[in-house]
């Protein structure tokens, strides 16, 4: 008994332990890099993350294809009727009411560490009221020299945030056009994938990598066509989004186009170009600081998407509920018993659950082996075919999800 409960114990305090200050962020942006091309480059180190991510490759631009107003987007979670940006000039912009990700989640947790490692200047120049505690620029398309200059920054113990951003790609474009058959435009891609397996295997490389939680984005902010972009055609607004970690869904997510904001009729934004229930379903720019944003400051317990001072357009993909999910489906599921040996079962009072429940280990791997049984109100699973260990069960009603942490103890 004795034993039991220090083993117990010992697996409460990893788990809550887990929810203190070593939540981290990587997000890697990679300019002008249209989704069939990216698909068909060959990008092991890229690919390598899918399986534990969200991700998207019908991913669709929202906004102004230049890079001024999407990056200012993906960093600020808000669209550019509020950043201000329109195009590279930056004229306009209004950072200090729509501030960028470290400054917001600054103000949660003044102490955070964040930089950047970017070789456009105006990603550091321009996008302002930042809150970077370092900024490094790099040569434009230099790509392996901005992938040492992360790599330095990943050397240092403290940092909770970097963004790293590759621009090969979308010079490559320019110069020998936006095309999946140029030759040249896919060993650009390639290339910087190259690049990022350099910085990730640093991440991986951490002597305190154990004890921390990544969550690594990589994005890029538009596609192109012919030579250019910053129009409204498929070729540039067709884009791709990841999200890896153990705090989102580990899922391949395919919708149809949402729409614009860039749609105008005489001057005045025609609403009808935007399909909301599809918009709220797909991966987007705005999301990916609302969803690292969330990530860095999860332990305060504030959602970004609903803190209302933020006016944050993104939405949050961590698997917790959000402003968009009921969180009131999450309170109402309850697991018993928990630890368990063998038979588990999920009840969820007054709801209708979808017929299955998905059970993953702590690696983010799928487990479809467990004997489960559905009935209206409740999914029992049979936990006995596997080790002690921690699970997560994620279960599904309508749009709403709930993920409930099971530990196994033989
Ligand atoms: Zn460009």
């Amino acid at each position: 008994m004795k034993n039991y409960t220090f083993t117990f114990l010992f697996i409460l305090s990893t788990l809550f332990s887990s929810a203190s200050q070593n939540r981290k962020v990587l997000i890697i942006g990679i300019d002008g890099t249209r989704s069939d091309a990216f698909q068909q480059a060959n990008t092991p180190n890229i690919d390598a993350l899918l399986s534990t991510s969200t991700y998207s490759v019908d991913s669709w631009h929202t906004g102004i294809t230049w890079s001024g107003p999407s990056w200012s987007t993906i960093l600020t979670g808000v669209n550019w009727n509020k950043h201000g940006v329109t195009d590279n000039n930056f004229t306009g912009s209004n950072f200090a009411q729509y501030p960028p990700l470290p400054t917001l989640a600054k103000q949660i947790k003044p102490n955070l560490n964040c930089a950047i490692v970017a070789e456009w200047d105006p990603l550091i120049d321009d996008i302002n009221n930042a809150g970077w505690n370092r900024t490094v620029k790099t040569a434009d398309g230099s790509t392996f020299p901005t992938a040492d200059s992360a790599v330095l920054e990943l050397q240092n113990p403290d940092i909770d945030f970097l963004f790293a951003y590759f621009d090969q790609v979308d010079l490559t474009g320019h110069t020998s056009t936006f095309s999946p058959s140029n030759p040249f435009y896919i060993a650009a891609i390639e290339n910087v994938d190259s690049a990022v397996g350099r910085v990730l295997n640093a991440l991986y490389a951490r002597p305190t990598y154990s004890n921390e939680d990544w969550l690594i984005m990589v994005v890029t902010d538009h596609g192109g066509q012919s030579f250019f972009h910053g129009g409204n055609s498929d070729a540039e607004r067709h884009i791709w989004w990841i999200a890896s970690g153990d705090m989102v869904a580990h899922e391949q997510i395919n919708k149809a186009d949402p729409g614009t904001y860039n749609c105008h009729q005489n001057n005045v934004f025609d609403s009808t170009c935007v399909n909301y229930n599809l918009m709220r379903q797909s991966p987007v720019q705005a999301d990916v600081t609302v969803t690292a944003l969330h990530y860095l400051i999860y332990d305060s317990g504030i959602n970004p998407e609903t803190k209302p001072e933020w006016h944050l357009d993104g939405k949050s993909w961590l698997w917790v509920p959000s402003g968009i999910a009921d969180d009131s489906f999450e309170k109402s599921v309850s697991v018993y018993p928990n630890p368990v040996r063998d038979q588990v079962t999920i009840l969820c009072n007054n709801r209708e659950l979808d017929a299955k429940a998905e059970v993953y280990d702590l690696m983010g791997q799928r487990i479809t082996s467990l004997p489960q049984h559905s009935y209206a109100d409740r999914i029992s699973i049979d936990f006995s075919p596997l080790p002690s260990g921690q699970y997560f069960v994620k279960l599904k009603s309508g749009m709403n999800q709930a993920i409930k942490k099971i530990i196994v103890l033989k």
